[in-house]
């Protein structure tokens, strides 16, 4: 990866990140995201997560200067309790952000959740490059989240990497065995729906899904997962190529993940 010529937005990615266990997984998923941070042309100056695993009321960014590694599942292998993730906090670029836009907190001991490092660890291994989160404002309509994505456009323009981590079908109830080899259409019928939507950049109607029925509803139960999604694609420019860098369902778990840019 080059360090100059920074003419180019950076791209913007969804990550479906499913298992934490996934962060100790070889597997063809995990390999994808090693593929991901490989392809990039240029390293990134920052790179800013938004999680599904940071609601909070009121929009937050975190200024930390060394964020921890947060361990924020239950009832795992110890192993998973072993993964450090030591990437320097981006406190620079955070309180930039913070200076830019008043609606937005500043949250000064904020750590990384496992929606942002079960998936660095893959991506950048070397965890030399500074992250910081931004928080899922729980309380506010679908909207506000593609929206807040569209404000923080020119950040790409900054080398800053932006990723929203989640999954576009979540249904933990469904989720276990993750080797049951039972397929849910539903789950399937959401995923290949929200596919088609996006090639087209009908983002109205993503932003809009609850309207699309029983597979819309057994697939976002809940919105937590769903929301990194909007952001992402609130920082699509029109010129951008999209990329889906991988599909897969897992059970009532989509893995699917996007590039843009
Ligand atoms: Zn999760």
């Amino acid at each position: 990866m080059e360090t100059t010529g920074q003419n180019k937005p950076a791209p913007v990615f969804f990550l479906g990140h499913g298992n934490p266990m996934n962060a100790v997984y070889d597997n063809k998923f995990t390999r994808s995201l090693l593929q991901m941070g490989r392809t990039l042309k240029i390293k990134p100056g920052a790179i800013l997560v938004i999680s599904a695993h940071w609601l909070t009321k009121g929009s937050f960014v975190s200024t930390t200067d060394k964020p921890e590694t947060i361990y924020d599942f239950y009832g795992f292998p110890d192993e998973l309790y072993k993964v450090v993730y030591p990437a320097p906090g981006a406190s620079k670029y955070a309180k930039n952000l913070l200076k830019e836009f008043d609606f937005l907190n500043e949250d000064k001991r904020m750590g990384l959740d496992h929606g942002a490092w079960s998936m660095l660890v893959h991506m950048f291994p070397e965890a030399d490059i500074p992250v910081f989160q931004l928080s899922i404002d729980f309380h506010k309509p679908l909207q506000y989240h593609f929206e807040l994505g569209k404000k923080l456009i020119h950040l790409r323009e900054k080398n800053i990497l932006i990723i929203g981590s989640g999954n576009i079908v979540h249904n933990l109830r469904y989720a276990f065995p993750l080797d049951n080899p039972n397929k849910f259409d539903w789950a399937y019928e959401f995923d290949e729906w929200i596919k088609d939507k996006i090639v087209k950049r009908d983002f109205n109607s993503i932003i809009d899904f609850q309207k699309g029925g029983k597979a819309a509803e057994m697939s976002v139960p809940t919105t937590d997962h769903f929301i990194p999604l909007l952001y992402t694609l609130g920082l699509a420019k029109e010129t951008d190529e999209i990329k889906f860098t991988y599909e897969e369902i897992i059970t009532s778990l989509s893995m699917r993940c996007i590039k843009i840019g």
